[in-house]
């Protein structure tokens, strides 16, 4: 494909206009202002007028099958929120529907300009067929409960994390990552811990943890581990010695940032999502100071209500001005690194999260022509601050358009969401007939 005279955002994070972007197999191979000489190589051209390309989203924290749960329960609190709408209806949730509902998945976040995602969820098999047919990449990785004295060893997630890195590590281009995951400190226990982090190490797998989304887990925390709060005893027990993607990190102390940056640990930073469940606020500027790596993720829909990364970018930037009530904090090229290039590099995908020749062609196109996009000073500025997630017309992932102008030209959007409602269908009424 061959974008001709498109404004483009670089691996600066700079706007430049009137490029000519090719892309061949699945990688980007030209980048310059002039038409190149051999342009019939590229086959489709693409009219590039009134239109921003920028480099595709990276998410750093879903649970994708949880988007059969939105709207389901709302302004609840988050204990009352869990344990009477969620886990009765998890539980209820068979490998078909999560198969259903992870394409579901796909077709939204493919829609809002999403290429990769770092997810949690459990049913590893449906997951990476569905991902593998929606064409999404993902790191995927099999959340890990465990309330009794069990080792990360005696769980089922061992035994199907393993075989599934082995399936899917290294193979198909690299599109599915597999990973491993504590749920969270309050979730599991010490010998758990440990032993993941042993595991991690021994076959050298990347590691998806929650981390101190709410006031009331750092208290228990440092209850039962000796004053420890979440980040400091998860560093002891050798979580944090494989490459880590810390979600939320929102209720910090100085001592927690100074380990995530000595353990080179990703946040995750979920605005929407503690916003709606009133977990409080990632302290972003903190973190970006002592530069610590931040990534954005939409968590699930169940506490979002959408994956519209146009969104978060701007719930991420406004949301810390406001509560820091530093103007100056959070630019427009930090929110956009933040969703796009922090989260490649957290997904260990080194050829990826920005449009320079060589890298992957995860490529979006957004259409500029548009009301709440004029006058133009500065498109980043718009793209940020003005911009709907909506605008994106186009989403490329490893050079195939996956998504454009309301069609996703690889997947039947109308069996998903038939599929979808029934499998919501059904789990409603295996719950009312339970009452
Ligand atoms: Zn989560």
């Amino acid at each position: 494909m061959l974008f001709q005279d498109i404004t483009y955002i670089n691996d600066s994070f700079q706007v430049v206009e009137h490029a000519f972007i090719g892309t061949e197999g699945d990688r980007i191979t030209y980048i310059g202002t002039q038409m190149p000489e051999d342009a019939a190589r590229y086959g489709r051209a693409y009219c590039g007028k009134d239109k921003l390309l920028l480099p595709g989203f990276y998410n750093a924290h879903s649970h994708i099958p949880m988007g059969l749960l939105r709207g389901y329960g709302e302004n609840l609190s988050l204990h009352d929120w869990l344990h009477t709408r969620i886990f009765p209806f998890e539980a209820r949730m068979r490998p078909e529907d999560i198969y259903w509902a992870t394409l579901a998945g796909a077709l939204e976040m493919l829609r809002y300009g999403i290429v990769s995602t770092t997810d949690m969820y459990s049913m590893g098999d449906a997951m990476t067929d569905a991902f593998l047919e929606s064409g999404l990449k993902a790191n995927l990785s099999l959340g890990t409960t465990c309330f009794d004295d069990r080792t990360y060893r005696d769980m089922p997630q061992y035994r199907d994390s393993l075989r599934l890195a082995e399936a899917f590590n290294g193979k198909h281009n690299g599109q599915i990552t597999i990973e491993l995951s504590l749920h969270a400190e309050y979730t599991t226990h010490e010998a758990l811990v440990r032993t993941m982090a042993e595991v991690a190490k021994e076959h050298a797998l990347r590691m998806h943890v929650h981390v101190s989304e709410t006031a009331e887990e750092v208290a228990g925390c440092k209850e039962r581990h000796n004053g420890l709060s979440p980040v400091a005893y998860l560093a002891a027990c050798g979580l944090f010695d494989t490459p880590t993607t810390a979600a939320h990190c929102v209720h910090l102390s100085d001592a927690d940032i100074a380990l995530l940056k000595q353990y080179d640990v990703t946040v995750a930073s979920c605005p929407k999502s503690n916003l709606k469940l009133a977990s409080g606020v990632c302290p972003a500027g903190r973190l970006l100071q002592a530069g610590v790596r931040v990534a954005l993720g939409t968590d699930s829909v169940a506490s979002n209500n959408n994956l519209n990364m146009t969104e978060e970018m701007r719930f991420f930037a406004l949301l810390h001005k406001g509560m820091t009530g530093d103007p100056t904090l959070i630019t427009p090229a930090q929110a956009l690194a933040a969703a796009t290039l922090h989260g490649a590099q957290a997904q260990g995908r080194t050829d990826c999260g920005s449009v320079a020749v060589g890298n992957r062609a995860d490529l979006v196109v957004m259409d500029t022509h548009k009301a709440h996009m004029q006058p133009v000073h500065n498109l980043l500025n718009n793209l940020v601050y003005s911009a709907d997630g909506a605008d994106i017309i186009l989403t490329m992932v490893d050079g195939e358009v996956r998504y454009e102008d309301g069609c996703w030209p690889h997947m039947d959007a109308e069996t998903i969401w038939q599929k979808t409602e029934a499998a919501r269908t059904r789990i409603l009424q295996e719950l009312a007939a339970r009452q």
